[in-house]
């Protein structure tokens, strides 16, 4: 395609089946102190609410999974290294498929424009709003909804973005996709949290991606140590699923990996300043969590790690950082080399 995108599928919106599946989910609690989740009443589950006379949703898939991703992945079995998901080792995404989304909305006004005398509408997101995008482009025949509740595709895996244009056109939809996880359970038993509590339902409180990326406060002591080395999201139920064994390399530039992400030492990061941790994630997804709960999830592997006179050495000099919050979590690594 020549914007880039991987797929395109489009669909209606109609997420009636949806809406009760995300209120139980809710009424759970699962969705921790994502309190923008439980936001917007019906407006997640009914598109023409968030945005008026919506009639399709045009569903956009961007892999992301840059050269080298998977072989770095051996740095999960490296307790001195630093596990960074696989979608955040490169640019934020959310420029790139925010202005291909924009592009393609232009290329249709200008064809309506020629031919029709429409007067198209439309309204684009990336991640950036209530909008149930798994669930939108599970309906627009992109794959289906994993146990693990990510979209995943027969013949491309997993490691893919999705965004979305909300529009007033009348396209023709597309079928949705069947579900092929069959007697599989691989995700739900290797998570290292068990937050995959049932099949298709993930708590997100034990999720390590919803502790090191979405919770700002203090990560519950019971999930420290399983945390292992992971600062910035996980990924195992992703690199267990066998339909990831399809998955293709993202052919967009952007995606490349920054810096040396993927293969980068706790000690090293842990000694970077505010103004290190600001250069070298510049325009990074890491960026946004900010320089106290980066050092937060770091000091976390460093409890993790090997005991080493130079563990123990960087969990005990100054950080410039004087939080609470990073105070006990080094603390608490610490207390993990005395035993
Ligand atoms: S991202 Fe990690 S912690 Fe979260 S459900 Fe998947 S395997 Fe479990
Ligand atoms: S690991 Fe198995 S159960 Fe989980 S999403 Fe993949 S195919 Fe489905």
């Amino acid at each position: 395609m020549a914007l880039g995108f991987d797929q395109i599928g489009i669909t209606d919106t109609n997420l009636q089946a949806e809406e009760a599946y995300h209120q139980a989910w809710i009424a759970k609690g699962f969705h921790g102190e994502m309190d923008y989740m439980a936001k917007h009443g019906v407006k997640r589950t009914r598109p023409a609410e968030l945005v008026p006379n919506t009639l399709r949703v045009i569903s956009a898939r961007l892999d992301y999974l840059p050269p080298n991703a998977l072989a770095s992945q051996q740095v999960l079995q490296d307790n001195s290294k630093a596990f960074i998901s696989r979608y955040a080792l490169a640019r934020d995404y959310h420029k790139v498929m925010r202005n291909k989304l924009q592009k393609l909305s232009e290329k249709i006004q200008s064809s309506i424009n020629q031919t029709e005398g429409f007067n198209f509408e439309h309204r684009v997101f990336t991640d950036s709003a209530p909008v149930l995008e798994v669930a939108l482009a599970e309906k627009a025949g992109m794959g289906w909804r994993g146990k693990h509740t990510l979209l995943l595709n027969k013949d491309h895996g997993s490691w893919f973005f999705l965004g979305e244009i909300y529009t007033n056109l009348p396209l023709p939809i597309d079928k949705p996709s069947n579900n092929h996880c069959g007697t599989c359970s691989s995700c739900m038993e290797v998570c290292p949290t068990q937050a995959i509590v049932a099949p298709y339902q993930v708590d997100a409180r034990r999720c390590i991606s919803y502790l090191t990326i979405e919770l700002k406060d203090s990560i519950p002591i019971e999930f420290r140590s399983l945390i292992g080395n992971r600062v910035y999201g996980c990924d195992d139920c992703q690199l267990h699923c066998p339909w990831n064994k399809f998955a293709e390399i993202s052919r967009e530039p952007d995606f490349a990996i920054k810096n040396g992400l993927d293969d980068i030492s706790l000690i090293d990061c842990f000694s970077w300043s505010e103004d290190t941790f600001k250069t070298k994630l510049a325009g990074s997804a890491i960026y946004r969590i900010g320089y106290t709960q980066w050092l937060r999830n770091i000091a976390i592997g460093l409890g993790n790690a090997d005991t080493t006179p130079e563990v123990i050495a960087a969990l005990q000099a100054p950080v410039n950082d004087d939080t609470a919050i990073l105070r006990e979590h080094i603390t608490w690594a610490l207390a993990q080399h005395q035993n």
